[in-house]
This record gives C-alpha cells, sequence and structure tokens, in this order.
C-alpha cells in the first residue's frame, strides 16, 4: 500500500530569537511523534514557517506529493498571518487547524513573560483562524489539548474522512448497463461530479461481462465456494446455483480489477445473457470493499466505496440500502430497509445465511443471495443527489434496532431504525430536501464526517438530526439555493 501520511505545519516569525524557535521546533516535533503513534495515518513534522516562502514552499510540495493526505497547522507562537496568503490560497489539499497549546496548566509558580511569549496558541491561533475565514478556505477547526483522547480521535476522524477524499479524487466506477428507466434520482451529470468529486464513471458492456464470465474456470469457482463456506452458512442444497454466483462475482472482479475501478453498478433491466441477478455476488464483493449500486444507481455505489475507505479498517460498516415499507404502529414506528438482493453483509448482527428464492423482479432464474439482519445501534444514512447545478449530500441521523418482526417469508437482508427526529418528522424531512429512496447506511461514518467531506469538496451538506423540525429545514434549503446561485 502508498505511504499515506499528514504534515504538520507550525507558525511562527523570527521576533522571538533562535532560542524560543528551537523549542517551538522541539516540541513540534514531540507532539507529531507522540500523535504518530495514536492516529491512523502518521503526522510529519514539516517545517516552523517564519516566512511567505517557506509557507508557500510547504504547501506547494503538498499539493504535489501524492503521500500527503492533508495538512495540519498549529501556531505554538503568535504568526503574522499576511504571510501566510500566498500559501493558503494556492493549497489544494484539505486543511486543519489544531487550536491546541503545547503544556495542559498554566503554572502558577514559573509563569512570567517569557513563558507567555513562548506559549501564546490562543493567541497565535486567532491570528491564524482571521486568515483562513478571510480567504473563505475550507477548514477544519479543531480545539483542545493535545494529549486529550476526545481531540485525538478528532483528528483520526478528520485525517479517515481525508483518505476518502483522496480515495474519492481517483475513484472508478464501472457501469454495466444505464440507470433504470425513467427513475430521476439515481440521474445525475456526471462531468459535474468528476469536477466535484473527482469520479471516473463510465460504462461496459454486459456481454463483455458474459464473456468474461464464461471464461472462469471451475477452480477459480471452487476457491471462491471455499471462502463462501468460510464466511456464510449454506442454507440451501442448490450448489449449482451458488456456484453460478460465484461465476459472476470472479468475472465482475476481474473486469474491475483491470480496469481499477473500486465500485460498480448494474441494471436488472440488462441482464443480457446471465441467468442470474448477482445477489451473493455483489455483496460478497460489497464485503470486500467494494461499492455497489442497483438500478444503475453509480451515486450510491461511488458513496459506498468512499464510505467504506473512511470507516474502521478502511474497509468498514457502511451499506448500499433502500427505504421500503414502514411499520406505523403508535409506539413502534419503524422504517424497513432492505434490497432485493444486494446489502452488505458487514453491517450483520449474525453470520449471514446463503439462501436460494425466486426473485419477481428481472425475470432470470431464482438467484442465491445472503440473508442477515442488520445489527443495532446509531448510524446514518447518506443521499447524494444532484439538484440542477450542484450536488446535495443529505445525511439523516437513525438509531437502528433489532427488526421487531422475524419476517420469516421475507427472503433478503433486512435493517430496521427509527429516523430522526421521529418517524413521520425525519420521513417529511427527507422527503422536503429530496433524498433518494438509495442511500449509504452507515454505522462507524459520523454526520460529523459527511460534513467535513462535503466542506472539502465544495458542495452542498443538509443534515437531519433529533433537532430538525420541518420549518427550520425548508428555511435552510431556502436559503441554500439562493446561497449556491450566488457561488
Ligand atoms: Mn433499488
Amino acid at each position: 500500500m502508498e505511504k499515506r501520511e499528514f504534515w504538520f505545519v507550525v507558525g511562527s516569525q523570527f521576533l522571538y530569537g533562535p532560542e524560543v524557535l528551537e523549542t517551538v521546533e522541539k516540541r513540534a516535533r514531540e507532539m507529531a511523534e507522540e500523535l504518530s503513534k495514536v492516529l491512523p495515518y502518521k503526522l510529519v513534522y514539516k517545517v516552523t514557517a517564519k516566512t511567505n516562502k517557506e509557507i508557500t514552499d510547504v504547501v506547494k510540495e503538498a499539493n504535489y506529493d501524492n503521500s500527503c493526505l492533508g495538512i495540519i497547522t498549529w501556531c505554538h507562537t503568535f504568526s503574522p498571518s499576511k504571510m501566510w496568503i500566498n500559501g493558503l490560497a494556492s493549497l489544494q489539499k484539505p486543511y486543519c487547524h489544531l487550536a491546541t497549546q503545547y503544556n495542559m496548566e498554566i503554572p502558577n509558580d514559573e509563569i512570567d513573560m517569557d513563558f507567555m511569549n513562548l506559549n501564546q496558541a490562543a493567541h497565535g491561533d486567532r491570528e491564524h483562524g482571521f486568515i483562513a475565514a478571510r480567504l473563505r478556505m475550507s477548514r477544519k477547526v479543531i480545539a483542545g489539548y493535545w494529549k486529550e483522547k476526545s481531540v485525538q480521535d478528532r483528528i483520526a476522524s478528520w485525517m479517515k474522512v481525508c483518505n476518502g477524499v483522496a480515495f474519492s479524487k481517483s475513484l472508478k466506477v464501472m457501469r454495466f448497463s444505464d440507470n433504470m428507466r425513467e427513475v430521476a434520482v439515481t440521474e445525475g451529470d456526471k462531468v459535474e461530479t468528476q469536477i466535484k468529486l473527482g469520479w471516473q464513471v463510465n460504462s461496459w458492456p454486459v456481454g463483455q461481462l458474459v464473456e468474461t464470465m464464461n471464461a472462469v474456470t471451475d477452480s477459480e469457482i471452487d476457491a471462491l465456494m471455499d471462502e463462501y463456506r468460510a464466511s456464510y452458512d449454506f442454507a440451501t442444497d442448490d450448489i449449482e446455483t451458488v456456484r453460478y454466483q460465484a461465476r459472476e462475482e470472479i468475472a465482475i472482479k476481474k473486469m474491475m480489477d483491470e480496469e481499477g475501478c473500486s465500485a460498480f453498478s448494474n441494471n436488472f433491466q440488462d441482464l443480457y445473457g446471465m441467468e442470474q441477478l448477482p445477489g451473493l455476488a455483489s455483496q460478497h464483493l460489497m464485503a470486500k470493499g467494494y461499492g455497489y449500486g442497483g438500478e444503475g444507481d453509480w451515486k450510491v455505489s461511488a458513496m459506498m466505496a468512499i464510505m467504506k475507505r473512511m470507516g474502521k479498517d478502511e474497509n468498514g460498516e457502511s451499506a448500499f440500502m433502500e427505504d421500503y415499507t414502514y411499520n406505523l404502529v403508535p409506539g413502534k414506528k419503524f422504517s424497513l430497509g432492505a434490497h432485493m438482493l444486494e446489502v452488505c453483509p458487514t453491517i450483520a448482527a449474525e453470520r449471514p445465511r446463503i439462501e436460494v428464492h425466486p426473485l419477481g423482479i428481472g425475470n432470470r432464474k431464482d438467484p442465491a443471495r445472503l440473508v442477515f439482519e442488520g445489527k443495532a445501534g446509531d448510524a446514518i444514512v447518506v443521499s447524494l443527489i444532484d439538484m440542477g447545478g450542484r450536488l446535495r449530500l443529505i445525511c439523516q441521523d437513525i438509531r437502528c434496532v433489532k427488526p421487531i418482526l422475524p419476517m420469516p417469508n421475507l427472503p433478503v437482508a433486512r435493517v430496521m431504525w427509527e429516523a430522526m427526529p421521529c418517524l413521520e418528522t425525519g420521513i417529511e424531512c427527507w422527503i422536503t430536501a429530496g433524498g433518494a429512496h438509495h442511500t449509504v447506511l452507515s454505522y462507524d461514518v459520523t454526520a460529523e464526517q459527511m460534513k467535513d467531506f462535503a466542506s472539502i469538496m465544495g458542495i452542498e451538506f443538509v443534515h437531519i438530526t433529533k433537532d430538525t423540525t420541518v420549518e427550520s429545514l425548508e428555511k435552510e434549503l431556502f436559503l441554500n439555493d439562493i446561497a449556491w446561485k450566488l457561488r
């Protein structure tokens, strides 16, 4: 895996003399080393910047170095901000301002004016913050003591977003067939999306997939069947049907890997030459970290791949999901989410079962699929929509529960949740914002991370929380519309 790291750039000036600058540098190195031990990516101390040129040079280097996922700045002392303008104005990497301080406590006996001059982050970080505000820069501001776990956790969370950003900017999506006929919300401007998010979205013929499937060998299928047995329970005797899914999975993966794609979409309306809709095949690919979108939904597929990269161990608990049906009984009001087949097994509460059942849609043979219940716990659902001229990322807080019904005749993976602030208002807000029926449901990516992602990418972000009202949301959307037209 290629080297990925963050750069620590500390602001100062010549005013304080060489001794103070040496102390600042020594401490900054120590902080970068200590933080690197607890953060998901290495933090590399780069420079104690005292001139316009030093800052411009480090920014240029950051822009062109692929291993640098973002920069973190801090001002141990005062650093006059006019010397930051040229550098920051040309910065192309994510930027976090860590407003911290080397010492935790004000030392009662020791404190004098020398101490004040050396430890004046409270003062220097305000000057530093002004210039980023004046430049209207997207940046993450994190304040607090650098050794405190909650501060370290927030830096870690932001770093994971930056990893998703870097991934997004080189993401390739393989489309088999177009979007489902007549569906609006899965459409979108692929050129605008590439400009904003970097995605290369292109299509390949289903016929080529079928040819690749036909070339898959029995021993390749045997090997994948062993993987299936290791991960899932077989609740079917129809081994040939499962083997056909393995054949599909191997072929889709081969085509994606050949093109360097990390996400794909297909459409049940175009399975020309295929005997089964890929169910288990798509699910097992998702478990490996590939993004997926049904009905040609390349936006949800790409978002899923990115959110998986941002999650635990870079293949987190984010799944392609679809709002299906409601339980509207007072006191037990929930959404039931599922898909025809394709829900990622990384969100399963139990070991998934491979089952074979008829599928009324798509006019193909009964496909094998994984059946399971999703985990209970706090989560988010995320939808990226094209508003015409701009992209809107909608995120809703949800609380997943163990499904309150066993639903023995439902032959698909299922998740049950309560949308915030409550089912009805949650639905009203989601529909008002224009959110899709397809979402990425995530247990380990947070709403704050999605907000940071949208901010870095320069797209609209709408967050529906426990405190959202329809009235406040309508006002926000109205003002957003005006603001985005002015940009
Ligand atoms: Mn769907």
